[in-house]
Parts: structure tokens; sequence; C-alpha cells
């Protein structure tokens, strides 16, 4: 069904009276509506009047197999012919029981899954799930949370605080619970830089921050090899390894929030392989469910489990739950998700992608002089906008649109972070759309100059 251009605004204007849009400055849409969806398929977005846009952002990085999968659609509908949703805490069902096989054995130290709807919810769960496993060790005194500097683990409280995004965070310092931050992260550009292979000296620095705490820290977090929302930035592998045999050996709990790198994005299933560690727990959303339903879960391993295993007069049960946990839809798209990146081999292909993302990125930079820090890990394309004056990502994402991309720049970091299924002919228009429209963003500073 077409819908005339005087519709698309009726909805717009619509929308802007009755909607709170999520991480957006409301009043923005004055200068930029939001984008009417009529439909989507794979890499592309289209609009009312057949319009097509690349999801340079695979919407907020969750729609690794694209938009429209028909294998998924299948799993949805066949599982609605079944049951939809049932409450989880006192009952099973096989899809979710070959879910958690499967999803175990992609890091076979772990044994148990905990599920939730939002990646912030899995945040919160592996935090406390750590607390009150140390309390049940009998380690009273272990109440400290440690996070990396540029780090984000989500919106709610707890995840908030653990997430060093002053942008975010800063109206709710009055509440937020402490976090020991760890700073000067080692980043690199390249995980074959030196710098990525031994950060000995980074480690050391790190140590200073970490050696007070080592007798109080409950646990640590990070987002693995690369931080997301605090500006798409790669660190060393090294730091990272050893920051976890520090913890471990400590005694402290080492969570990976793999929520935005997880299932394949860094171009390996877990960005956590990269540094060949074994965290504790391990927080997944996004891709678990290629993007379809909400759906996050928290791995653990079976030394925590048995923490928690004992009388219920023990007061040792996790009595934690979301009305969503083990929702049957978001099960049965999440296991076919992960049938979709065996079958497909989608792992396979991310040597291509990353070349092609690479390509396209160092094209922009050498026909318009504007980027720098250019840095290309699996299915994550990242590089600084150098132009001059306010808010240049924000105008860079608007102009992106009428160059047939949906681009949403953080500050001046312009990324892509496409699905993972992306064609070919997608990258190209990507790559001319985003370059179009810094030659088109350019062009408006000379006016101004
Ligand atoms: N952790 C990381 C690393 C994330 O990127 C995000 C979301 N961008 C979250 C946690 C929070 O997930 P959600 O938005 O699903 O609550």
């Amino acid at each position: 069904m077409k819908v005339s251009t005087m519709n698309v605004a009726n909805i717009q204007s619509r929308d802007l009276k009755v909607n709170w849009h999520p991480c957006m400055q409301m009043k923005d849409f004055e200068l930029i509506p939001p984008l009417t969806i009529q439909s989507a398929q794979q890499e592309w977005l289209i609009d009312p009047s057949g319009q097509r846009y690349v999801d340079a952002t695979s919407s907020w990085w969750c729609k690794s197999l694209g938009h429209g999968h028909p294998r998924l659609k299948a799993a949805l509908t066949q599982q609605m012919e079944s049951f939809e949703h049932v409450l989880y805490a006192n009952t099973t069902y096989e899809v979710i029981v070959e879910l958690s096989e499967r999803l175990v054995n992609l890091m076979p130290h772990f044994s148990r899954v905990l599920y939730a709807s939002d990646g912030s919810c899995a945040v919160e769960m592996a935090v406390k799930m750590s607390l009150q496993s140390q309390a049940i060790r009998g380690r009273a005194q272990r109440t400290g949370l440690a996070a990396l500097s540029g780090g984000y683990h989500g919106e709610t409280i707890l995840a908030m605080a653990l997430s060093d995004c002053p942008l975010y965070t800063r109206p709710f310092e009055a509440v937020l619970p402490e976090v020991h931050i760890i700073p000067n992260i080692p980043y690199v550009h390249d995980l074959s830089e030196p710098l990525a292979l031994d950060a000995s000296q980074a480690w050391a620095q790190a140590l200073k921050t970490l050696t007070p705490l080592s007798d109080t820290l409950a646990c640590i977090i990070f987002e693995p090899i690369v931080q997301g929302a605090g500006g798409i930035r790669f660190y060393s592998p090294d730091f990272l390894k050893r920051l976890c045999e520090w913890a471990q050996t400590q005694g402290i709990d080492v969570i990976a929030d793999e929520i935005m790198t997880g299932f394949g994005r860094t171009g390996r299933m877990f960005a956590s392989e990269y540094a060949e560690i074994k965290p504790d727990f391990m927080c997944l959303g996004k891709g678990l469910t290629a993007g379809m339903l909400p759906m996050s879960a928290v791995l653990t391993t079976p030394q925590q489990y048995e923490y928690f295993y004992d009388t219920y007069a023990s007061g040792r049960a996790f009595l934690h739950s979301h009305t969503h946990t083990g929702n049957a839809l978001c099960a049965a798209v999440a296991l076919e998700t992960l049938k979709i990146m065996e079958d497909e081999q989608v792992l396979k292909g991310m040597g291509t992608l990353s070349a092609q993302l690479k390509e396209g990125l160092t094209h922009i930079a050498s026909e318009t002089g504007v980027l720098s820090h250019l840095r290309v890990l699996g299915g994550v394309a990242a590089a600084a906008l150098n132009l001059p004056g306010e808010r240049v990502g924000f105008k860079l994402g608007g102009l992106a649109r009428h160059h047939g991309v949906l681009l949403r720049p953080l500050g001046n970091t312009i990324y892509w972070m496409p699905p993972l299924t992306i064609s070919q002919p997608g990258v190209q228009a990507l790559t001319e759309g985003t370059l179009n429209a810094i030659h088109q963003l350019m062009q408006s500073h000379e006016k101004i100059a």
C-alpha cells in the first residue's frame, strides 16, 4: 500500500504529539522529523514512497541477520501456533531447553542460562548474582563494583552506574551506586598493533587502581574489546586477558557484557575469544534473537550455580524474575537465529564484510580528507569526523537520509554496524550515501565560512 506525502506528514505530526522517542532531544525533530517506515527487508528500510535506506547501525546493533528473515518469521509463526508465553518459573518446553543447550555449547565453560528481556536487565542480573554469590561464599566485604573507563552497560540505575558515559548518567549521579572506574584503557585501532598484543605498561598503571580494591571487589564488568556507546573504541585484548587473570586469581568475578559484541559482531562468535578469557558471567542481548524480539540472557558457570544450590530455607535462591523471562516466542526466534548462523555460516563471511567496510571507509577518508582514527573489526567500522562546528555528527545523520542511509553518529564518531549479512550492493550504497552526505556537509560549511 502506497502512502501519500501528505499522509507521511500526518503520521509524523501525530507521532510528535503523542510519542517520546528514546534517547532523543525531542526538539531536534523540529529540524529532522522521524523517518516513517513502511517496511524493512534485509539491510533496507523502506519509507512509504518506496525510498530505500541502508540500516547502517542495524537498528541499534541488533539486526544481525537483517530485517524480515524468512526463517525467523517462520519460527515465530510456528511457535505462535502452540503457545506464546507461559510463566517460566514453574514450567519448561523443548525450544528453550535446546536454546540453552546451544548457548552454553558456544562457550563450553558455561553450563547455565538465565533469561530476561533487555540488555540492561541482563547486566543487573549478572551483577546481582555476583553480589549474592560473594555473600554466599562468606565474603561479606566483597560488595565493590568496578568497570572500565569509557564503558557502557545500559540504562537502568545499576547499569548506568557501571557506565562511564557522563552524557547519559550526569542527571542521575546523586543516586547512582559507587563504581570504581579503571582509567587509561589502552585503546588501539587494530588488533595487530603492538599495544594490542602487549599492554604490560597500561596494566601496571591499572594495577595501581585495582590493588587497593583487591579484597573488596565483588566483580568487574567490561565490554570485551569493543566499547560501543562510549565511542565505538577498540582496546587491547592483552589488557583484558591480564585484567581477567588478575581478577579471577583474587576471587573477583568477571562479567563480560557481550550484549553488543556477541553473536559475530566483531568477527568471532564472542569478542571475549580475542582475549581467550573465561568470564564467570556473560551478558547477551540484541543479536540473541537477531533483533527480532527483545530477549537477553546471562550465561554462568557450574561453580556459580553450585553456590546457589541449596535448601529453600538456606535463602540462597536467586529470586530475580521479569514477567517475560523465558518468553516462548523470543526463545523460538533465538533458537532459529543460532541455527541460521550455523547453516548460513555467517561467521565465515565476516572476513569479506570486514574488508568491504574497510575499503568503503578508506575510500571516504581519501575522498573527503575529514576522517581520522579509522578502525574496523568484524562488522564494526568507525572513524572520527573532523569538521568544525556544533553537532556535526547529528547534522550528518540528517543529511545521510537524503542519500539513502539511516546513520546515527555518536557525537563526532561516525560508524557503521550493518547487518552481518549485508549484501555487497548494500555496502556500496552505504559507502556512497555516507560519502555524499559528508560532501554535502562540507559544502554547507564552505557556504557558512
Ligand atoms: N550493554 C551494552 C554493551 C550495550 O551496547 C547495550 C545497549 N546498547 C546495553 C548493555 C543495554 O541493552 P538494552 O538497551 O537492551 O537494555
